[in-house]
């Protein structure tokens, strides 16, 4: 999502710039066909951009966040004699049987 709100913006910026070289994205030009101006499309495109970047960055921090759990908040716990990693529902250690 990151990406396309990047491509979106890119896109969006890009076509103030390209009516000077006499050049315009395809897709911009096809969507000028709506009574839409360019200038209005380009800023709709930054602003559609915009919202997908935030919600991508927004995703990423919420999958971050996830992975920094806790290990009991995940459905794990480490067993104290050996260290190796069980289910909380185990009620013994799937590495040295000892009781977790
Ligand atoms: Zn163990």
């Amino acid at each position: 999502m990151i990406y396309w709100g990047a491509v979106l913006m890119l896109v969006g910026a890009l076509s103030f710039l390209l009516p000077m070289l006499d050049r315009q994205f395809v897709v911009v030009s096809l969507l000028s066909f709506t009574g839409l101006s360019s200038t209005e499309i380009g800023f709709i495109f930054i602003g559609g951009g915009a919202y997908l970047f935030h919600l991508g960055k927004e995703q990423d921090k919420a999958i971050e966040e996830a992975a920094h759990a806790p290990l009991r908040e995940r459905g794990y716990c480490l067993c104290s004699n050996c260290g190796a990693l069980n289910s909380v529902t185990d009620a013994t250690c799937s590495n040295c049987r000892s009781k977790l």
